[in-house]
């Protein structure tokens, strides 16, 4: 027996909890039912203010019925009863009324309102119970229309919680039904069928709506939370950052709470994908993401806020020396290889932190800041941390001023290429030009390419900047004799879209030069970059006769076998090597390894930045075929190389004479 009885109990109890499993609504987690309460309760409370008011009104009505009735005392005191409860509601509903709406509600707010629910039945359900028999036959109407109406009017308002609309209907309809019986009519009968068929249609009316607006509010609650959920990590995207950051400030104000947001960036993701796949690379992403939230406590939140980056809000880590904890605890996690298609890959990670109240106060600025120091934690060498500092805000914003500046030189051709000589390493004779882009910037002088470039490629600007070097290359190269080359550099974005090709084929045809005259220097980076889409590109120049160089060659980290498979004419051994070819074995070690390959592959060798006259002839004897360096020349602007060009014809022309 006591067991269905606690059965029901705990139906009873779930209900008030707002639990509406019962009608067929499957209830979702804690968090979201808070919010689904929240909604309900918002509900009712927009009914709250109309309904009192009605219940006021009927309660002067029924006393204007009463009064000249001997019960007119008894009416008094329940109009009484009923006024001054209908007021307190209202006056309280009024004083909320300005606020809005809590996102999340407690379970007391339902039982209150429940209770609530509960009392003005209970009055309502006197008035029939006590009143009815003794009243006259006009008044009896009033009291049984007025009984009616408070039936579906209690219904309709508080029909999204099910468990008051019934709290509420249930003294009533009884109290109703005894008036009924009571009554000396040959229509009683019928009333009661009557009253039974309403009662019926307002509960299915209730639960029913109680469902569909709890349906409803779910749906909308999981998309909205889709909408803050990056589904490749489930971690929350931007937006979902941006709005827990909004929370955070928010706390901030209320209660002092002080948080940190750390700015997570990969290094070596884009090999990863480049080379393994996008698959692969979504999987690193995801373990990334578990690895990241082992390092943090349940409060923390975790977002991922572009390919690689990721970000962290750390709750109540407002000072250094607790944000220093979660960043060590994350490069630490990060020292152990993850594990993708079966291979060990190593994959590092630099982080930036920015603390609330103390860096700012704002979502833009605090992102901004952590920005900033993970820039810095990068500079300063990858797999480290970094705090904001004012130094950092002083460097991103001169970095700001430099981007703009730059967007507006390449918009208004600020720029012009100057041209450093290649020549045969044997004879000495001219065999061609590299084009280098320099920058001439009013304030600030001569900004080196090495600044420039990584700039242009990060801001998105590099195509352009590209394909005017290529256009200007091309023109200057076109007035040279047929025997010189042009060497152009190209940064591996441009090899993202076949654009290179078009600009490149205008550019010849325009000028009417041979594609053969054209080199196109490459880095490693490229190939690995932008793999697929570079190899076919370079191909495509090869069929027109452009030759491809590798330039920098040893710097990278690919295997020599993956790059002396790709189409090459030539390799350019990085600076960093001639320059210490004489004093480092290693690098004369590798210079010889080199030239020992290309001579097998059939490739040209050509060693850039040679300063003196031993580097040359060290680089002679090994075998290199081109040299370039300022031991012989350094760039030059167009009009000086004509010069160079018409000497050096001349001294050739009076070198045959003699
Ligand atoms: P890079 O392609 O390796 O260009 C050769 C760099 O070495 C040039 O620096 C050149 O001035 C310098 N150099 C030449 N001989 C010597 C020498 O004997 N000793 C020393 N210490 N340096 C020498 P620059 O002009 O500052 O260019 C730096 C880098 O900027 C270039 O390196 C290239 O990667 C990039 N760059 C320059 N112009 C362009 C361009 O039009 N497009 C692209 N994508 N990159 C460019
Ligand atoms: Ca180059
Ligand atoms: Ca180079």
């Amino acid at each position: 027996m006591a067991r269905p009885a606690n059965k029901a109990l705990a139906k009873i109890a779930d209900l008030l909890h707002g639990d509406l499993t019962m009608f067929g609504v499957s209830m979702p987690q804690k968090a979201l039912r808070d919010k689904l309460r929240a909604e309900q309760v918002s509900i009712v409370a927009r009914y709250t203010q109309g309904m009192m008011l009605a219940n006021i009104f009927n309660a002067c009505a029924l006393l204007a019925a009463l009064w000249s009735t001997p019960v007119r005392g008894e009416a008094t005191l329940w109009a009484f009863f009923l006024i001054t409860f209908a007021t307190f509601l209202y006056l309280k509903r009024r004083a909320n009324a300005g606020r809005p709406a809590p996102t999340v509600m407690p379970e007391r707010v339902v039982v209150l309102a429940t209770v609530n629910a509960a009392v003005i039945g209970l009055i309502w359900a006197a008035l029939p119970f006590f009143f009815f028999a003794s009243a006259p036959q006009g008044a009896q109407l009033v009291i049984l229309s007025m009984c009616v109406g408070m039936l579906f009017c209690g219904a309709l308002s508080l029909a999204s919680i099910p468990l008051a609309a019934t709290a509420f209907l249930t003294p009533l309809s009884f109290s109703t039904a005894f008036a009924i019986i009571e009554m000396n009519s040959a229509y009683r009968a019928l009333l009661a069928c009557l009253l039974i068929a309403y009662q019926y249609v307002v509960m299915r009316g209730v639960v029913t709506y109680a469902a569909q607006t709890a349906r409803k509010t779910i749906a909308q609650f999981e998309s909205d939370e889709l909408a803050i959920t990056d589904s490749l990590t489930g971690a929350l995207n931007r937006k979902g950052l941006r709005n827990q950051l909004a929370e955070a400030l928010a706390r901030l104000d209320r209660y002092g709470d002080g948080f940190a947001v750390f700015c997570l960036d990969l290094d070596g993701f884009k090999v990863v994908n480049d080379h393994h796949g996008h698959a692969a690379g979504d999987d690193l992403l995801r373990q990334v993401a578990d690895r990241v939230r082992s390092c943090m406590r349940d409060v923390d939140l975790l977002a991922r806020i572009g390919g690689d980056e990721f970000a962290v809000i750390g709750v109540q880590a407002s000072k250094p020396e607790q944000a220093i904890i979660v960043a060590e605890r994350v490069l630490k996690a990060f020292t152990a290889p993850f594990a993708i298609e079966g291979r060990q890959l190593h994959v590092g990670i630099s982080i930036g932190v920015a603390l609330a109240p103390s860096d700012g106060t704002d979502i833009d600025g605090l992102l901004e800041k952590a920005d900033a120091a993970l820039y810095n934690a990068k500079r300063g060498g990858k797999g480290t941390y970094d705090f904001f500092t004012r130094e950092h805000d002083d460097l991103v914003r001169e970095r700001r001023v430099l981007e703009a500046q730059l967007r507006s030189a390449i918009r208004n051709r600020e720029m012009h290429l100057e041209f450093q000589p290649i020549v045969s390493l044997a004879t000495g004779a001219l065999e061609g030009f590299e084009a280098l882009a320099r920058w001439n910037n009013p304030g600030r002088g001569a900004v080196s390419p090495s600044v420039f470039i990584p700039l242009a490629e990060e801001i998105g600007v590099i195509q352009e900047l590209g394909e005017w070097v290529v256009k200007e290359a091309v023109r200057v190269a076109s007035r040279w004799p047929e025997h010189l080359s042009v060497a152009i550099n190209a940064s591996s974005i441009q090899f993202r879209t076949p654009r290179l090709l078009a600009v490149l084929h205008d550019a010849l045809s325009q000028h009417n030069m041979p594609a053969g005259r054209v080199e196109i220097e490459i880095t490693e980076s490229t190939l690995i970059a932008e793999s697929e889409s570079a190899i076919s590109l370079l191909k495509t120049l090869r069929q027109w006769g452009v030759k491809i160089a590798l330039d920098d060659f040893g710097t990278g980290y690919s295997s020599l076998r993956y790059i002396l498979d790709l189409p090459l004419d030539k390799i350019k051994i990085d600076k960093s090597f001639v320059q210490t070819c004489l004093d480092r074995p290693v690098s004369g070690t590798l210079i010889r390894a080199v030239v020992c390959m290309a001579r097998d592959l059939g490739l040209i060798i050509t060693a850039e930045g040679i300063e003196t006259a031993a580097h040359a002839e060290f680089l002679l004897r090994q075998g290199c075929d081109q040299a370039q360096g300022f031991h012989y020349h350094r760039p030059a602007p167009a009009d000086e190389v004509d010069i160079l060009i018409a000497n050096e014809a001349k001294s050739r022309q009076e070198a045959r004479a003699a």
